[in-house]
This record gives C-alpha cells, sequence and structure tokens, in this order.
C-alpha cells in the first residue's frame, strides 16, 4: 500500500476518535442542564401545597379565635342574666344566646373540614418532601458521575490530540492539506473505503475503471462523487 495513504487511513481513525470525543464533551452540559427542569418543576408544585397549608392553617387560627371570642360572649351573656328583670328583655337575652349559640355551633362546624384538608396536606407535602429530596440525590450523584466523565474525556482527548501532533509529521505537506480539506467539507469524514464498487462515504457507484486503480492501493484516489479519499479494503468497518 502507498505510504501516505497508510498514514490517512491511521490519521482519520484518529480524527474520527477526536470527533467523536469532542462531541461527546459538548454534549454533556446540556445533559447536565436537563435534569434541573424536573427539579424546578417538583419544587414549584411542593411550594404550591405549602401556599395551601399555610392558608388552611390561618383560616383555622382564624375559627379558633372566632369560637374562642364566641364562647366568652356565651359566658358574659349568662352571667348578665340574673340582672334582667323585664321579661321582654329578657326572651331577647335569651334570644340573643340562642343566636350566639348558633353561630359557635356554626364556627366549630367549620373547623372540622379545615383540620382533614390541613392533615391531607401535611401528609401530602411530607412525601413529595421525601420524593424530592431522593431526587435530588440522584441528580447530585448523576451530574457528579458527568463531571467525571467530561474531565476523564477531556483528558483522553488531550492525549489523542498530542498523539496526533506526533503523527502528521509523518505525512507530506500537500497531503496532509488535501486531507484537512476534505475533511472540513466532508463531516469529519475524509478518508473511506470500498470493497464492492461503492463508496462508503456517498454510497455511490464508483465506475469500473476508476476501481480498478483503487484497489491497487498504490496511490491516493477520490471518490468522483464526494471527493473523498478512497481505498481498497474487504473489511468495510476499517475507515469509518
Ligand atoms: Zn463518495
Amino acid at each position: 500500500m502507498n505510504e501516505q495513504l497508510r498514514l490517512l487511513i491511521d490519521l482519520q481513525a484518529i480524527d474520527t476518535v477526536i470527533i467523536n470525543s469532542k462531541a461527546k464533551i459538548s454534549a454533556i452540559p446540556q445533559q447536565i442542564a436537563s435534569f434541573d427542569g424536573p427539579l424546578k418543576a417538583a419544587k414549584s408544585s411542593l411550594e404550591k401545597l405549602e401556599q395551601q397549608l399555610e392558608a388552611a392553617e390561618k383560616k383555622k387560627k382564624d375559627r379558633d379565635q372566632e369560637t374562642n371570642d364566641l364562647n366568652d360572649k356565651i359566658s358574659k351573656l349568662k352571667a348578665r342574666s340574673s340582672e334582667i328583670k323585664n321579661n321582654k328583655e329578657y326572651q331577647a337575652h335569651l334570644k340573643e344566646i340562642e343566636t350566639t349559640e348558633k353561630a359557635l355551633n356554626s364556627s366549630e362546624e367549620s373547623i372540622k373540614p379545615l383540620l382533614e384538608s390541613i392533615e391531607a396536606l401535611s401528609k401530602d407535602i411530607a412525601t413529595k418532601k421525601d420524593e424530592l429530596k431522593t431526587e435530588e440525590d440522584k441528580i447530585k450523584l448523576l451530574k457528579e458521575d458527568l463531571s467525571k466523565e467530561v474531565a476523564e474525556a477531556e483528558n483522553e482527548l488531550k492525549v489523542v490530540i498530542e498523539k496526533r501532533r506526533a503523527f502528521v509529521k509523518q505525512l507530506d505537506k500537500n497531503t496532509y492539506d488535501l486531507y484537512m480539506g476534505i475533511l472540513k467539507t466532508k463531516r469529519g469524514i475524509a478518508v473511506v473505503n470500498t470493497s464492492n464498487e461503492i463508496c462508503n462515504g456517498c454510497n455511490m457507484h464508483i465506475p469500473p475503471q476508476i476501481f480498478a486503480e483503487i484497489k491497487t492501493n498504490a496511490e491516493i484516489n477520490h471518490c468522483p462523487q464526494c471527493k473523498r479519499i478512497l481505498y481498497f479494503s474487504e473489511t468495510p468497518e476499517a475507515a469509518s
């Protein structure tokens, strides 16, 4: 095989590793950010429940106060009963006690559903808090793992880039420039193989005469369609 062609095949393999590694590294911050959306939604739903609980507790406190006030009022009314001499006034007085007792009764009744609602909300909040904590812990670990992955991938990438720097010194400048030009315009794939008159870069048919030349691997040949550098190999996974 042509020596420069052999080097280009290896360089493509190195660049494929670099390109994939860079893609992986650049995708991770987005992956990390994607965890925050659902977490934010869970927090906001928890906050709403806490506001509902606070409102229910305030209502209950008001009702308790109202009940106390009514109880006081009834006690005072009853204490005054003996002071009333006039029958008409006495009837009115009894009526007032009766009305106040009814109000007290209805105030006490209205506390029951509030207590039920406070209990249900408190349970719901406790469950949601537990769930949120579990989720937060899980996400924290995932984020740590991903950050570690980035650090590892960046270190590996540095090593490969260093290896590439030494490796390309073996290539003729013209060959290297040619390769880089194709790499840039062909989305990171400049060298592809063919085993059966089909370019593995663009899937187009290679004319038999050109394919015959490629098959010798004696020099650098291009796909007539996509202009990628082609070499012959029975095993299609060799380059890409
Ligand atoms: Zn092609």
